[in-house]
């Protein structure tokens, strides 16, 4: 069987820094429910605004603010949608070069394996999980595709 192009080391890199996690209203449905807290609630607690949009606060350590150092995500069910499908995001999928820049902060990303698996890999888990968006103001960009990706059939 061909080697993965991607498997998740848990390094929990992908989960320190400012500003990405952008909650869908989906994302914001799912994580209260999964905390047992009113919408409203969940978000005076864990987000913040950015423009138009809710996002995820992060720690006084940089991280997620659901991120729990040694045992990951502390919402792993109730994730957002841009959670689960990193490192499937839409500039890693349509350019190499972005695929092979991430490697330096994603261990998981298997060089070997090459980009056109990763590609194919990625849009299988995407398209299996619901997890491409169509436009829209609260959709991620990362998560929506050109059509060329999302009618693609893997090689
Ligand atoms: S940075 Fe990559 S390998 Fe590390 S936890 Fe995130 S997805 Fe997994
Ligand atoms: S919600 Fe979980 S997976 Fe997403 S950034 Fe926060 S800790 Fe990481």
């Amino acid at each position: 069987m061909a080697e993965p192009a991607f498997a998740c080391k848990r390094c929990g890199h992908c989960c320190q820094g400012e500003g990405g996690i952008v909650l869908t209203r989906y994302d914001r449905e799912r994580l209260a429910a999964h905390l047992g807290l009113e919408i409203a609630a969940m978000l005076e607690q864990f987000a913040e605004s950015a423009g138009e949009k809710q996002r995820l606060r992060i720690g006084p350590d940089g991280f997620c603010v659901f991120f729990r150092h040694g045992v990951g995500c502390g919402v792993h069910p109730g994730r957002p949608d841009i959670c689960r499908a990193w490192p499937y995001f839409r500039g890693n999928l349509v350019d190499a070069t972005s695929w092979e820049m991430i490697q330096t902060d994603c261990p998981g990303v298997v060089n070997a394996a090459g980009h056109e698996s990763f590609v194919d890999e990625g849009v299988d888990y995407l398209r299996q999980h619901g997890l491409i968006h169509e436009p829209g103001p609260e959709a991620p960009l990362a998560l929506v595709l050109p059509e060329a990706l999302k009618s693609r059939i893997r090689k």
